[in-house]
């Protein structure tokens, strides 16, 4: 089926091979930002799917979480929650800690980041192993805030991200194969 937004995103994209290291092809978001009109159509159908599912807030994800999550909790009327890598914020935290190929990882959110109850989206830029998002999951049980779903610009469709989220509806624009 014809999606302009998605052809658009799809062409928008610059992907780079080998970095940050050989084999791994990076999808290069830079030139979307550029792009006024296709900026403000993303963030439009990111937030599409949870509109009336009463969001209070958005987690997003460092770094480039932060970017599409700042925007559509405006979009949304939302409040926004960065989570962080470890040792960035300056007060008390939760941490998740996950795998990696090789050793762990961790997000951290200020304990007090949302209050019992609240309605929280998990925004990223892009879905590979799932890991990092799985974690921003648990990240959201522990802070006492409901899973909302989990918004993404694109998902790699040749990793097994999206068969690990679980208990939440999982989106993005576009699949990558
Ligand atoms: P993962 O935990 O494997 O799902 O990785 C997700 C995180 O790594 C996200 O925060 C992405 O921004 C980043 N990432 C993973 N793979 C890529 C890629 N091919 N291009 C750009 N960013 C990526």
């Amino acid at each position: 089926m014809m999606n302009p937004l998605a052809d658009r995103v799809r062409q928008a994209l610059r992907a780079v091979p080998n970095y940050p290291k050989p084999g791994i092809i990076f999808q290069d978001i830079t030139p979307l930002l550029a792009d006024a009109e296709l900026m403000a159509g993303v963030v439009r159908e990111m937030a599409a799917p949870y509109r009336d599912a009463g969001v209070s807030h958005i987690l997003g994800i460092e770094a480039r979480g932060f970017i599409f999550g700042s925007a559509m909790a405006v979009e949304m009327g939302a409040g926004f929650i960065p989570a962080r890598k470890p040792g960035k914020l300056p007060w008390e935290t939760v941490r998740e800690t996950y795998q990696l190929e090789y050793g762990t990882d961790a997000l951290e959110a200020h304990r007090d980041a949302c209050i019992g109850g609240a309605r929280v989206l998990v925004v990223d830029d892009v879905l590979a192993t799932g890991g990092t998002a799985v974690a921003a999951g648990e990240l959201v049980r522990r802070l006492g805030g409901d899973l909302v779903g989990w918004s993404f610009l694109l998902e790699l469709g040749f990793l097994p991200g999206r068969k690990r989220l679980t208990g939440a509806p999982a989106t993005s624009i576009i699949t990558l194969n």
